[in-house]
């Protein structure tokens, strides 16, 4: 898309000619266009949980108030979809300072056993209630160049994920090996619902949900993975994902080693 302007000239004040410029402004416009949808779909995010609660208010004020069950259910929901509001101002928030930069890295050398041994800890009360095992597999010795906060960021949204997206009794596990002299590479294995073919290439885009429905009744934002690859990539690092649907997914996640 080129766009024409033109730029009187003038020479000590007087009209001198016109110079014209032309400039290709597709990579703008197409920057402004993301923005704005960007834009639409957090007002629609934002608006759901919101009618929600204002629903569910309304009729509490319109008398459903005296009858307790009713009550306690209709208030539960409010609690949850504040909740829910609350977790997607978070993530947007999270986004917008990962995009401008405006978080910068605190960069230091993170041994991995001892790192993903802590952080596995960490979702193992989220895992047990699902009946669900976590596996650990790590090399040792393997230490990686990142900001340990945002690593585990990384870590906790897949795992969680895996949790989420498993049904009861499965098995999510973790493994992290050296691939070759400069690279390590770090698997988040599940073995849940999995993701179709035609979705995968779609999966890291912001508010991109396989069933928006599921994700919304696990509490999600549609925002997790959108978080996780833009921290990859400051980390200087890539990540993909490979799935079967019906019999699991695997996030795979290549860093550069620390020498
Ligand atoms: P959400 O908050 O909806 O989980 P994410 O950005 O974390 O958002 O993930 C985007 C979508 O990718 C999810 O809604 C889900 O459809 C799919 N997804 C992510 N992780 C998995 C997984 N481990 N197994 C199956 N589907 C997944």
């Amino acid at each position: 898309l080129l766009e024409l302007n033109l730029v009187p000239i003038h020479d000590n004040g007087e009209f001198g000619g016109v110079l014209l410029v032309l400039q290709d402004v597709s990579a703008i416009r197409r920057l402004e266009r993301m923005r704005s949808e960007f834009v639409a779909n957090v007002s629609h995010e934002l608006k759901t949980p919101i009618a929600a609660v204002k629903g569910f208010a309304e009729t509490l004020l319109g008398g459903a108030v005296k009858d307790e069950e009713t009550a306690r259910s209709f208030l539960q929901i409010i609690y949850d979809e504040s909740d829910r509001l609350n977790r997607l101002i978070g993530d947007i928030l999270e986004l917008s300072k990962i995009e401008s930069r405006r978080a910068p890295l605190m960069f230091s050398p993170v041994e991995l056993e001892g790192f993903i041994a802590k952080t596995v800890t960490l979702m193992e009360a989220e895992a047990a209630r699902k009946r669900i095992l976590l596996k650990v597999d790590v090399e040792g010795g393997l230490y990686v160049e990142a900001d340990e906060d945002r690593l585990r960021q990384i870590m906790m949204n897949l795992l969680s994920n895996g949790i989420n997206y498993t049904p009861e009794g499965g098995l999510v596990s973790v493994s992290v090996k050296s691939r070759d002299e400069d690279h390590i590479v770090v698997t988040i294995t599940d073995t849940g619902i999995g993701i179709p073919k035609k979705d995968l290439p779609r999966i890291f885009e912001r508010f991109y949900r396989v069933d928006k429905a599921r994700s919304r009744s696990s509490g999600g934002t549609g925002l997790g993975l959108s978080i996780v690859k833009h921290l990859v990539e400051l980390h200087k690092g890539s990540i993909s994902v490979d799935s079967t649907l019906g019999a699991g997914s695997t996030f795979t996640i290549e860093l550069p080693v620390l020498q």
